[in-house]
């Protein structure tokens, strides 16, 4: 399934080349009033021409080129890019901040007054906003009741990237209706054994306890998965989870 691009805040160059580089997972403020946390994984390169590329000036055809033949020969390519989007003035000045584009990432968002935990597609979402809201905490206030991206990622030593195994890690009961669908996560005391996730369908429960060792998923392998590109490769390496906004992701 090919990436669905969000269109970000506004940067310096620069920070594209650091902090905000493809595959790097940044956090930012939606929707207004207050704002609602988004999380994104920023997208490839090949973003760049989707979201703002004009016919003919896709990768290295773009006037942004810059050539550095030593460079080029150390790191087998064929030239640079400066991050598009804004054309330069008559002086061939860029002034204008750039536009980050993103994926969303992780899919999985949290509920802070039902609990509830389910996937992007299944909160509200105002049209050209990427903050989502829960609909049914959102009768009950007078704001917007925003759900918020979960904290948990997992990732393998070759780089992949993916969802927390949620509905591995609850452990459902024999033939339950609910293989797919939302969840619960309730905090019920202190650090992760107080985190509580449930299945609302068969009941069972587990606490996140644990979750972080080496051996939390047994005979999970990873999917290989790419969000800032939308693909996937071959891989067997293990899945490991960790905090979403940790250095180490
Ligand atoms: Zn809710
Ligand atoms: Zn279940
Ligand atoms: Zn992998």
């Amino acid at each position: 399934m090919p990436p669905r691009f969000l269109e970000l805040g506004e940067m310096r160059r620069s920070q594209v080349v650091t902090t905000f580089g493809p595959g790097a997972v940044v956090d930012f403020r939606a929707g207004g009033r207050g704002g609602a946390p988004v999380s994104v994984v920023a997208a490839g390169l090949d973003a760049w021409d989707e979201s703002a590329g004009q016919d003919g000036q896709d990768g290295l055809n773009h006037p942004q080129v810059i050539n550095e033949p030593r460079l080029q020969d150390v790191l087998g390519v064929d030239g640079f890019r400066l991050p598009p989007a804004v054309p330069a003035d008559e002086d061939g000045r860029y002034t204008l901040p750039q536009r980050l584009v993103g994926v969303r990432f992780p899919q999985w968002l949290r509920c802070p007054g039902c609990r509830v935990l389910r996937r992007a597609d299944d909160w509200s979402a105002d049209p050209g906003d990427p903050a989502l809201y829960c609909g049914e905490c959102s009768h009950r206030t007078p704001r917007r009741a925003h759900v918020v991206p979960v904290r948990f990622v997992t990732a393998c030593r070759r780089g992949h990237l993916d969802e927390f195994p949620w509905h591995v890690w609850v452990r459902h009961r024999p033939g339950c209706a609910n293989p797919d669908g939302p969840l619960r996560l309730t905090p019920t005391g202190p650090g992760l054994a107080g985190l509580l996730l449930g299945c609302p369908a068969c009941g069972a429960e587990r606490s996140l306890d644990g979750c972080f060792s080496g051996k939390a998923f047994p005979g999970l392998s990873c999917r290989g998965r790419r969000p800032w590109l939308g693909d996937e490769e071959a891989c067997s390496e293990e899945p490991r989870a960790l905090l979403r906004g940790a250095t180490n992701v």
